[in-house]
């Protein structure tokens, strides 16, 4: 099996390697740089990727990550554990979504290309250097400092590893497993990942909203979820616990038409009818100018949650129940 090379190892002690994998120099000579930890287990068996901020301000998966690394560090699993804490890390620094370079969405445009921008030579580095390294990936997202999103693991159904990917998503043990066949678009890492005939799960944990009270709720929801697929794929000798009633739901962002001040009406996790309202938006002198409506029976998965809208943007995320 290919292995991870680093281009600079930070710290080496026992099993665990702590690097960098650059791939550009800056004009000020520093460079853009992936962190990688690798932990090698005392056993042999698969290796497991799990990466956060590929949204740059979606960091509830990069602290469970440095988590795990601590309290795995002296290799008691079996495989080998692969944490890249802030893949996007230029975007983490500055905590928002997409890169400042060049200004793309790292998350639509795997599986890039080393000959073009910035963004673009990342994830095609990443595709070269650590995806094909690994036998499954957690690709951790969130709502980040825009949208507020109920705990789920999605997980891509295609390809021969499907299968494996809902197992790993329902071991995840969040509220809500999200069946992902409707994306219009692609050129996520999970795109890549099942290409690549690697299982892989999304799980969205976390915001902005929920870090004042519930940081570390969301933080250990990400952390159990690394620990159950362990448990799940053999790696850990430890009981899974109990799975919570998991909703089997295929996740819908609405847009708004207009921008304006928008205000969600329902609270997340509510059940609604179709043709309730879901959220409604106002001017800048009090009229209300857009409401949105279900379009069918569903879930509230979350909202965009700040007052402030911009034409097009995502507004409701809406979950149709499959189960
Ligand atoms: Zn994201």
């Amino acid at each position: 099996m290919k292995e991870i090379v680093l281009d600079k190892v930070i710290r080496q002690v026992g099993n665990r390697t702590d690097g960098v994998i650059r791939f550009g120099q800056k004009a000020d000579g520093s460079h853009f740089e992936i962190p990688v930890i690798i932990i090698k287990g005392n056993k042999t068996g698969p290796t497991l990727l799990a990466d956060g901020a590929t949204h740059g301000d979606e960091t509830e998966g990069t602290e469970a990550i440095l988590r795990i690394a601590k309290d795995y560090e002296k290799g008691d699993f079996a495989g080998t554990f692969v944490g890249v804490p802030a893949l996007n890390m230029e975007a983490f620094n500055l905590v928002r979504r997409a890169s400042l370079t060049d200004g793309f969405n790292l998350n639509r445009i795997f599986p890039g290309n080393k000959d073009t921008y910035i963004t673009h030579r990342l994830a095609a580095v990443y595709t070269e250097r650590v995806l094909s390294t690994i036998d499954a990936a957690i690709c951790f997202h969130g709502g980040g400092d825009v949208l507020h999103l109920e705990p789920l693991c999605g997980y891509m159904p295609d390809g021969e590893c499907g299968e494996k990917a809902k197992a790993m998503a329902e071991a995840f043990n969040a509220g809500y497993v999200w069946h992902i066949s409707n994306l219009p678009f692609g050129g996520m890492t999970a795109h890549v990942c099942v290409d690549m005939g690697i299982p892989c799960v999304i799980p969205e944990v976390g915001s902005h909203c929920s870090r004042l009270h519930n940081r570390q709720r969301d933080i250990q929801t990400c952390y159990q979820g690394i620990k159950n697929i362990m448990i799940s794929m053999g790696m850990l000798d430890e009981k899974a616990p109990e799975r919570v009633k998991q909703i089997v739901m295929e996740l819908h962002y609405l847009h708004a038409y207009n921008g304006g001040i928008q205000t969600p009406v329902r609270q997340p996790g509510e059940i609604v009818e179709k043709g309730e309202t879901l959220c409604v938006m106002q001017d800048m002198f009090g009229n209300q100018i857009e409401e949105m409506k279900a379009p069918w029976r569903g879930v509230v998965i979350g909202f965009w949650s700040v007052p402030v809208i911009h034409p097009g943007d995502w507004w409701s995320l809406y979950g149709k129940i499959l189960d």
